[in-house]
């Protein structure tokens, strides 16, 4: 069976099919600048060569039906026939508490979809329009939707609620809902096989540590407490995200600065971070690279960076009373070798002892960074969530049959 995988954006939407059986991706790609006549199409056949056009692409639809063309094309191609692609499924972000699962798509839950545009503003309308546009363009094959939140559903009010009056959540789902639940999840289960343990006895905390960051406590496979909040904004500093800070500078900084709720909500999601502290980039590399050169505001925004991460490993060992495993993954994760050591050799309390040669070697493997005696394993775990969103597609269109 093969599975296309779509991540739908407002102008940009990108793909990836996988064949089932073997676990390998035909091909993937990207459809940018929707909505201009000078969109971008980038298409990567396994084994091909990538091709690349410049169009007009007025929507969506009309994108995923290049998408279609150029998978089953006699030379781009890789399939060749639409009936040999089986099913979709593609990535929401904000499932809310309607979703604790991937699911089928039908009218029912496009409706609950949109109901939760107001949660995610600016994701979940860009998945709707992938959803309408894979309908329209490919009739009859099945959609399953995947939604980043719904691992953290398992969650206990104790870390869902916020300590503000219970009406916000009654009338407005004011909660915790939690997000990169498809790649927390990818992690956790590999970390169990990788230490050759069952997950329902291990206690993880598992750091996508990306342009988006987020750690989650994950006790026996299930998500216990996790640092983004109701929105992508809460927990960790962030490339050009604030991340945590005290609720109360937000109406001091609006009156002082005169800013209105949309350029308070701009600065905090857009203009924060590492962007904000470095004055020179939001990127993880350019930080590293002008911390290496001495330049002061890119090593203070690093070790503010490292510091944060650090008080929240700390944190979710507390709350589980216990941690087995430290998982890093995600861009930021997966590569700095730097910032991994900065989070790790300071966690010599909860008894891991860090291998600061392991940890140097540039490897896209799977790999463990703590030495054999370490207490708690620290391991570096590729993830994948477009697999998640396949298998899970997989797993459902089975179900139908
Ligand atoms: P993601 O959102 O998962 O794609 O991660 C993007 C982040 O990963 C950016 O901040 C990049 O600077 C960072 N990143 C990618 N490669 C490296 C690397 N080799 N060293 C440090 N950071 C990296």
């Amino acid at each position: 069976m093969n599975v296309l995988v779509i991540n739908a954006g407002s102008s940009s939407l990108k793909y990836q099919l996988f064949r089932m059986e073997d676990a390998s991706v035909l091909a993937k790609g990207k459809v940018e600048r929707i909505g201009m006549d000078t969109a971008i199409v980038t298409h990567e056949p396994a084994g091909g060569a990538e091709f690349h056009e410049v169009k007009e692409i007025l929507e969506h639809t009309s994108a995923i039906r290049r998408v279609v063309e150029l998978l089953t094309h006699p030379q781009q191609g890789v399939v060749s026939a639409m009936s040999d692609i089986d099913a979709v499924g593609h990535r929401v972000v904000h499932g809310g508490e309607a979703f604790k699962h991937s699911v089928l798509v039908n009218d029912e839950v496009k409706k609950e979809i949109r109901r939760l545009f107001d949660l995610a503003p600016l994701h979940n309308p860009a998945a709707m329009l992938g959803i309408m546009a894979a309908e329209a363009a490919m009739p009859g094959v099945p959609q399953a939707v995947v939604f980043d939140t719904a691992f953290h559903q398992t969650m206990l009010a104790q870390a869902y609620l916020y300590p503000v009056p219970m009406a916000l959540y009654r009338r407005h789902k004011v909660r915790r809902y939690g997000f990169h639940g498809t790649s927390h999840k990818y992690v956790s289960e590999r970390a169990a096989l990788l230490l050759g343990r069952p997950l329902a006895e291990l206690k993880l905390i598992t750091c996508h540590i990306g342009n988006g960051a987020s750690c989650a406590a994950i006790v026996g496979g299930q998500s216990v407490d996790t640092s983004m909040g109701m929105t992508p904004l809460e927990g960790l500093m962030m490339g050009t995200r604030s991340g945590d800070l005290d609720p109360a500078i937000v109406p001091y900084v609006m009156g002082k600065e005169e800013l209105t709720l949309g350029e308070v909500n701009s600065m905090l999601n857009k203009h924060s971070g590492l962007g904000a502290v470095s004055g020179i980039s939001s990127d993880m590399r350019e930080i590293v690279e002008a911390m290496e050169a001495g330049d002061k505001n890119a090593a203070l925004a690093f070790d503010m960076y490292a510091y944060r991460l650090r008080k929240y490993i700390g944190a979710y060992a507390a709350g589980m009373n216990g941690v087995d495993a430290i998982v890093f993954t995600a861009g930021i994760g997966e590569n700095s070798a730097q910032l991994r050591r900065a989070v790790c050799e300071q966690l010599t309390y909860l008894g891991v002892a860090f291998d600061a040669d392991a940890n140097a070697v540039r490897s896209s493997a799977e790999r463990r960074i703590s030495t054999a005696a370490s207490m708690v394993a620290v391991l570096v775990i590729p993830t994948n969530e477009e697999w998640v969103i396949a298998q899970d597609t997989y797993n459902l269109v089975q179900g139908l049959s």
